[in-house]
Order: structure tokens, then sequence, then C-alpha cells
């Protein structure tokens, strides 16, 4: 449950648009933002160091807006939000939109815009590895999540020297689980995973079988989903003690 901070219809003159007049030109935005945050200390100690400040994030709007330039509003929305996620460490959850009031489309309206909410995310990733120098792979994995955008590893647990699963006949693994604070959504963490994997010369030949690194998302918030390619929580932790052991390690609290 958080509190809310708004800028409403914040005006910059920029030049983002598709057509080449509009980033010759420039034209009119409007810029809406909700910041979710906390603002009981800042409230209690009634002290503006405690909350964010709402002037320095018009000023930071503005100025981005101004020396940059992109075809999209979508691009000026997102970019602004997760900057804003980036620098402002009470900023939980943010939407920002984009409105263009003056936009060159040879029909009267009043405006069009675009609205994107982000926000952190919570995520449990489990690392596992049999072929080659291990450690090294999980270990890999761990800075490359690190060094990801918007991502960064909150806790990583032992690795451990677990039997094969699934019945094919392989080498030992090493495997392990950390906690992430990500503001990726789910299709897009997978598909880092995914590079990560790809990276580390993952080959995709028998189900089960020997990998030099496997990325699973075992947990994000608490959502479920059920798609084809996605399932969330993974579909078989529960079954797992090479998962659950380091899970626990890391995050005793959970109720899963
Ligand atoms: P398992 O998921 O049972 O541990 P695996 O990890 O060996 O098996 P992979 O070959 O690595 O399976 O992945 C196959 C596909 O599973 C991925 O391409 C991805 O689309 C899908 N998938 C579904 N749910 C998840 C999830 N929670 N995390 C990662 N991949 C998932
Ligand atoms: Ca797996
Ligand atoms: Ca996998």
């Amino acid at each position: 449950m958080y509190d809310e901070i708004r800028i409403e219809e914040l005006e910059v003159f920029a030049k983002h648009g598709v057509f080449p007049e509009e980033n010759t030109l420039g034209q009119k935005f409007l810029v809406n933002v909700i910041m979710k945050t906390d603002v009981t200390k800042a409230a209690k100690g009634d002290d503006i160091h405690s909350s964010v400040h709402y002037g320095n994030v018009c000023a930071f709007i503005s100025d981005y807006m101004r020396n940059n330039t992109f075809k999209l509003i979508e691009t000026v929305a997102e970019h602004i939000a997760t900057e804003l996620l980036l620098k402002y460490n009470l900023i939980k959850e943010i939407s920002v939109e984009i409105k263009k009031p003056w936009a060159p489309i040879g029909l009267p309206v009043e405006s069009v815009s675009v609205k994107v909410n982000r926000g952190w995310h919570r995520v449990f990733i489990a690392l596992g590895s049999n072929m080659g120098d291990k450690e090294e792979y999980l270990r890999g994995a761990v800075s490359s999540l690190e060094k990801a955008n918007g991502c960064s590893v909150k806790k990583v647990s032992s690795f451990i020297v677990t039997e094969p699963y699934g019945g094919v006949e392989q080498d030992d693994f090493l495997n392990g689980v950390l906690e992430l604070k990500t503001y990726l959504r789910p299709y897009e963490l997978l598909e880092l995973l995914h590079s990560i994997e790809n990276a580390a010369g993952r080959k995709r030949e028998i189900h089960w079988g020997p990998r030099t690194l496997d990325l699973d998302i075992l947990l994000y918030d608490d959502i479920k989903m059920n798609e084809e390619d996605l399932t969330i929580p993974h579909p078989d932790m529960k079954n797992r003690d090479f998962v659950i052991g380091p899970l626990k390690e890391i995050a005793p609290y959970l109720v899963l």
C-alpha cells in the first residue's frame, strides 16, 4: 500500500516525433507523473530529504525531454519512468503519461497520449550448471544479472552439488538460487536469461540434459502466470530439493 506524489500537466517544449518537421520545429508536450512511495518518514520528520522532491523531478523530466530526441512518445515515457526509478530509491512504482496536444495528425483532436507503468519487482531465480567450470558459469550469471539494465542482485545462496534430475545419465550439477530486484517484466526477464544462457554457450539438445548454464524464474512477486512458454511460479520447484534448499537459505520467511 503506497502513497502517491503526483505531477500534473508539466509543460515541455521538445522535438520528439516521427515526422522530420517535428524534430526541427518542436512542439508542446504535457507530462503527468504518479510516483508511488511511502511518505510516512518524510511526514513524521517534516523533512524533504526523506521524500521525493517533485521540483527536482520536474527539472529532470524537462531537461531530459529537451536534451534527447526520440520518434515515439512511448520511448520518451519509458525512458523517463526507468530513469526516475533508478534515480530515486524511494519510488517503488511510477506511471508516466506523455500527451501531445499538437500532434500533427490532420484531424481535430484534443490530444493524444501514452502512459507507461513501471515498478520494482522481487524475483527469485534458480541457477544450474553441469558442464565445464560449473562454478565459473554460475558466478558469471550472477555478475551478468548484476550488470544488466534495471537489475540488481540482492542475495545469492551457497552453491550446492546435486545429483542430476530427470533420468538422463550425466555429470552432477552445481545449483543455487538468487534474489533479484528488477523493473523488467516477466517476458523481458526471460529474454535476458536466455541471452545470458546463450552467451555461456548453452545448447538446447536433450530436455533435462547436460547444460553449461540454466536459469529459471522461480517466483516473480506474487504473480501467477500460465503461458505455453512461461509458467510462474516454476511448476516443478516444490519437488526439487536443489531449488527449495537454496531458496530457504536466502528467503526463510517465504511462504510457498
Ligand atoms: P525445467 O523448466 O523443467 O527446469 P529446463 O530448465 O531444462 O526444464 P529449458 O530447456 O531450459 O528447460 O527451457 C525450456 C523453456 O521453458 C524455456 O524456453 C521457457 O520458454 C520455458 N519456461 C516456462 N516457464 C519458465 C520459467 N519459469 N523459467 C524459465 N523458463 C521457463
Ligand atoms: Ca531448469
Ligand atoms: Ca530452463
